[in-house]
């Protein structure tokens, strides 16, 4: 699919940019005619990601980043606006799964999955906002879940994370609507990437079969909705919840 400048002028730092949905936005993004900066703690899948877009004629470079550590937060902006001299976009993409009910989930497994998928989307808007500020044409895409729509047995600590990253979206895109930064969130339902883990032929189709599309969502399919976002053709929509999901949240 063709799509051209839609980014041009546009420096985006996106997280968890090694696998999956992050790596989709690096490889989207960079198509778009954005410069990227591919952050994740997965060193040479990031390198190797970056390397792939720069051969492929994008311009991309790759910054070690703990998304649940200020310092490196502090750090990989640092490092953005030395390597492009500005920062207009944010993707705070990293995420974690782990299944977890009311009686089986640990407090270790709960305060990592916030840690991961809530606290650190609160570092990434607070570390990035100083710079996003001053362009004065900025956006911010925080990547929930459908499991942030909706609930299901056995996965409470990612409900309350990605439901959190629901809200604190909502509550910064009206903190910042007269100064120039938009806030949304983007809802993937299943997308095939290595955070599913291994499915068994039956768990793959029980999963298919829940979806009324009848099948799961490829990363770039959210990176998509990522660019419309934050792209200046979306200069008039901030707050919003987009869920890609190949209909579910319909059903
Ligand atoms: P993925 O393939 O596992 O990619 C996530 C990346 O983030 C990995 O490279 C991971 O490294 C990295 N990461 C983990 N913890 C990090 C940290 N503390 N700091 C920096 N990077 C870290 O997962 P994905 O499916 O692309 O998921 C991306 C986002 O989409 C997540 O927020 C997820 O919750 C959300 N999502 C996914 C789906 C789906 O069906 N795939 C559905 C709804 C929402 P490691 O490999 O070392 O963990």
């Amino acid at each position: 699919m063709e799509i051209g400048s839609l980014l041009k002028g546009k420096t985006a730092l996106v997280t968890g940019a090694a696998s999956g949905i992050g790596k989709g936005h690096v490889e989207v993004f960079a198509r778009a005619g954005a410069q990227v900066v591919a952050a994740d703690i997965q060193e040479d899948q990031g390198k190797a990601v970056v390397d792939a877009v720069n051969a492929a004629g994008g311009d991309a470079q790759f910054v070690r980043l703990d998304v649940t550590r200020m310092a490196d937060w502090k750090a990989a902006v640092a490092f953005a606006v030395s390597a492009y001299g500005q920062l207009t976009t944010l993707v705070n993409n990293a995420g974690i799964y782990h299944p977890g009910g009311v009686e089986d989930e640990t407090e270790d497994g709960w305060n990592r999955m916030v840690a991961v998928n809530q606290t650190a989307v609160w570092y990434g808007m607070k570390a990035a906002m100083p710079e996003l500020l001053k362009t004065g044409n900025a956006a911010i895409v925080n990547i929930s879940s459908l499991y942030g729509l909706i609930g299901s047995p056995g996965s409470l600590s990612y409900h309350a994370t990605k439901a959190a990253v629901r809200l604190m979206s909502k509550s910064a895109a009206l903190e910042y609507v007269k100064r120039g930064v938009r806030v949304n969130s983007v809802h993937p339902g299943q997308i095939r990437t290595p955070i599913l883990g291994n499915l068994t032929a039956e768990l793959d189709a029980q999963i298919k079969a829940a979806i009324p599309m009848g099948d799961m969502g490829r990363p770039e399919d959210i990176a998509y909705g990522s660019l419309y976002l934050c792209s200046d053709l979306a200069a008039y929509v901030t707050g919003v919840e987009l869920p890609i999901d190949g209909g579910w949240s319909a059903a």
